[in-house]
């Protein structure tokens, strides 16, 4: 618990994982630009500016820390590799150097094969992980007129790097679309998914405290089920439990949760999201390493163990095994509605003023400047039944919707 932690990425994951930080006493410090939201609550003196891919930052980073931690996928694994297989370089006070190694948790081989999601849906095939069908495809008409022949219309094309809350994925569904998605995803390397024809998107936060890979999950530790539904691709609702779905199928999604995420390597908590498929059947669509946002909730749902204090007490080796495989909710319902930016700066101000004058809702805003669709906060609701949290979060809906650009 006494060794310092050092995150790549200082985003609102980082801040709320900075905020359980702080009544544990962990130091973290940050690796990303000026001011960014966790640099705001956290070590503040010790903090590096800078970008989360830039080598010489990470370096210095490993330098004034034990373990190293990503609150985003997008890194640069290369050196987070070099950093845990040769060590990083110290100068003694007498001009002597010394390699010294640092623990990269979860480990950068899991980092780099959760980046490129198609490298990430090889790896689900090769463990016997269920995953919607998918391929490579180069970047022109030929190849993609080839795929719509194969999946058939609408199919979903998407970036392998650097996406995030659907920029990087393009729904083509007809053929006169290809143009048009080529052009949005210009210059990326692709690759095309079968379109999931799910009734409802679920998510597991899973934790994972062991450093090796488990076949069947064990040594990970699952939170329950959680209803999520996107709009325009982005995340707008979190529902637990789920609506309308069995007990059975939330054990079963926690199941392949936990057998996913014990296929990766090294400790850390993860998010889940998967598809359950209008056959029945439970299919993942992609894993993220780090807090997720379908695992806000946790911070009031599961106030003595949310998503963030799990990723701090893993990778610190320190997870408790009265967690054993599974952390349940505190509350018999929770819904968590994000805040986007809206049409202006200030749409947002009145959805705020709303929420705190809800007994039961926690609002979380992330210090960060409005801009249209992007997550600047998120408010979270929780009750005796889902009808009183569907009732009581129903108004803050409708104002989100309505301040939408
Ligand atoms: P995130 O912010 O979660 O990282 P992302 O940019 O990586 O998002 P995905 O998770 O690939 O994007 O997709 C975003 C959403 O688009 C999904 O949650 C789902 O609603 C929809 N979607 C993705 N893949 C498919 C598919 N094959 N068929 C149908 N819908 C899909
Ligand atoms: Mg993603
Ligand atoms: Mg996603």
């Amino acid at each position: 618990m006494d060794r310092t932690i050092g995150l790549l990425g200082g985003g609102q994951l980082g801040q709320m994982l900075c905020e359980a930080a702080n009544p544990l006493g962990i130091k973290v410090i940050i690796l990303d630009a000026e001011n960014s939201p966790a640099k705001q609550v956290n070590a503040k003196n010790a903090h590096i500016d800078g970008s989360f891919v830039d080598e010489a930052k990470i370096l210095e980073l490993a330098r004034k820390v034990d373990v190293l931690t990503v609150e985003i996928e997008h890194v640069n694994t290369q050196v987070l590799e070099k950093i845990a297989t040769e060590g990083v370089e110290f100068i003694g006070e007498n001009g002597e150097r010394t390699m010294k190694k640092v623990e990269v948790q979860p480990s950068w081989k899991t980092i780099w094969t959760i980046q490129d999601k198609f490298l990430q849906k090889k790896h689900f095939i090769a463990n016997e992980v269920s995953t919607v069908a998918s391929k490579e495809v180069d970047s022109n008409p030929g190849a993609l007129h080839a795929i719509g022949l194969e999946y058939g219309y609408p199919f979903m094309l998407k970036a392998k790097k650097d996406a995030y809350d659907g920029r990087g994925n393009f729904a083509v569904k007809f053929p006169h679309d290809i143009s048009e998605a080529l052009e949005a995803l210009k210059g990326r390397e692709l690759y095309a998914e079968k379109w999931a024809n799910f009734t409802m998107e679920l998510a597991v936060m899973v934790v994972k405290t062991d450093d090796g890979t488990s076949k069947d999950g064990s040594s990970t530790v699952a939170y329950p089920a959680v209803e999520t539904i996107h709009e325009d691709s982005i995340c707008k609702l979190v529902y637990l439990p789920p609506r309308r779905v069995s007990k059975k199928v939330q054990r079963e999604a926690q199941e392949l949760a936990r057998k996913a995420v014990g296929s990766l390597w090294g400790k850390g908590v993860f998010g889940v999201e998967m598809f359950l498929m209008d056959t029945g059947a439970l299919v993942i669509n992609e894993i993220a390493p780090r807090p997720h946002n379908s695992g806000h909730y946790t911070i009031e749902a599961c106030p003595t163990f949310s998503q963030y204090k799990s990723q701090l007490l893993s990778i610190l080796g320190v997870m408790p095994s009265f967690t054993r495989a599974a952390i349940p909710a505190m509350f018999p319902a929770t819904i968590m509605l994000n805040i986007l930016g809206g049409a202006s700066k200030d749409s947002h101000k009145e959805l705020m003023k709303r929420a705190i004058a809800i007994p039961n809702a926690a609002l979380h805003m992330y210090g960060k400047e409005s801009k249209p669709a992007r997550k600047i906060g998120h408010i979270t609701v929780v009750g005796n039944s889902m009808s009183e949290a569907e009732h009581l979060i129903s108004p803050l809906i409708q104002l989100a919707d309505n301040m939408r650009a």
